[in-house]
């Protein structure tokens, strides 16, 4: 497991990684408990390492060092996942490693399709685009002295944005002041609050500018928080979707946790008004997809904008091996290249798969009746052909 300060600094780290020399290997491997049980999931990594040192063994791109490190590395892989792992709420576990001490993991809460690549860089054009795509919430922790912003990524990756300390003193001491006195210190200790809280307000929104995130979650104690929340920029407060009990100096994990519980119910919300809008607007308007076959079209003329799915929807289908042509028919030709098309016991991975590589966001579902009725998938479309 990853420690939090790792997964703090992790994917930025990865996403602007530069190449050291080492080979990095890139492991992704579908985990969805809905779609596959561990047995299979290990079975599958199996099979690639095995695959994977199979291709390594006549490789003249890396020397006999490299090899060995490699070796190691797949390794270190099968047992992370064999001892160590539990798939909980993950779909896709992605492990980024090489031979000069690179191990970073992720969970991420979308089905990506299982793969071992080796670069000399991190294989991260799936998880950039799904980054890209997903919504980030930034979570404000305020108190009277200190205040601390991160931005959570869907699946719990966290990036730590910036720390602010107000010169407020944290203790007067009352007992020793006039009683004058003290009510002039006390105006002065407003007049800095006053001060420190315009000063958060204005980073927040330069980070809200900066896309650091689209939505605002602020923590802080019960008698902070509303006094705070009158600061908020106009912008910020209209992206403001509910608060936690935390403080600046809180464990990450913790912050984390009463972060995604408010994350969640919004997201629930957001996505059940998502194929409202699919079923009642966007599908009558020809700017909205429903059902398998339909989905598969849009793909294949690269039309989707949001592509979505129920989360335990399953679907058989074939895919050429040449040309990578989607259909869920039996044909004993593509009707493209003449390749050979190959059977798949589930292509929604696959459907996944591609709709990140053309950038679309993607948004899986859980228990909406009304998407079930309506072929368990669809999408929202870019335009109208
Ligand atoms: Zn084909």
């Amino acid at each position: 497991m990853t420690n939090s300060k790792n997964e703090v600094s992790g994917i930025d780290s990865i996403l602007n990684y530069s190449p050291t020399g080492k080979p990095v290997v890139s492991v992704y491997l579908l985990v969805d408990r809905s779609r596959v049980a561990k047995k299979s999931y290990q079975t599958r990594l199996n099979s690639m390492i095995a695959a994977g040192r199979e291709k390594l063994e006549t490789d003249v791109n890396f020397d006999r060092r490299q090899k060995k490190e490699i070796s190691g590395i797949f390794e270190r892989v099968k047992s992370f996942v064999n001892d160590n792992f539990k798939a909980d709420n993950t779909r896709t576990l992605i492990i980024f490693s090489s031979g000069d001490g690179l191990w970073e993991v992720f969970r991420i809460p979308i089905i990506m399709r299982s793969k071992i690549i080796i670069d000399p860089k991190p294989h991260t054009q799936n998880i950039r685009s799904f980054i890209n795509n997903s919504k980030r919430y930034g979570v404000l922790l305020v108190n009277r002295e200190k205040a601390q912003i991160y931005s959570i990524y869907p699946g719990g990756i966290s990036e730590y944005l910036a720390a602010l300390i107000s010169d407020v003193p944290s203790k007067v001491n009352f007992r020793s002041q006039a009683a004058l006195r003290e009510k002039k210190i006390l105006g002065r200790l407003e007049d800095k609050l006053h001060h420190f809280f315009k000063l958060i307000n204005d980073k927040t929104m330069e980070l809200f500018k900066d896309k650091k995130f689209d939505y605002l979650i602020l923590g802080g104690r019960k008698e902070i928080v509303p006094n705070f929340s009158n600061y908020l920029h106009s912008y910020l407060q209209s992206r403001h979707i509910g608060n936690i009990d935390a403080e600046p100096d809180s464990n990450i994990t913790i912050i984390n946790e009463k972060a995604n519980k408010v994350i969640d119910g919004f997201e629930a919300k957001t996505k059940n008004s998502l194929v409202e809008g699919l079923i009642s607007e966007y599908n009558p308007n020809g700017m909205g997809v429903l059902g398998i076959e339909a989905v598969i079209k849009s793909l294949m003329t690269e039309q989707i904008k949001i592509l979505i799915y129920d989360r335990q929807f399953i679907h058989s289908g074939y895919i050429c091996s040449s040309c990578l042509y989607f259909t869920i028919e039996k044909k004993d030709k593509c009707p493209y290249c003449g390749g050979e098309p190959v059977f798949y016991n589930d292509i929604v991975d696959e459907i996944v798969e591609d709709a990140l590589n053309q950038g679309c966001e993607i948004v899986d579902i859980e228990g909406n009746e009304k998407l079930s009725e309506a072929g368990s998938i669809g999408a929202v479309l870019r335009y109208k052909l």
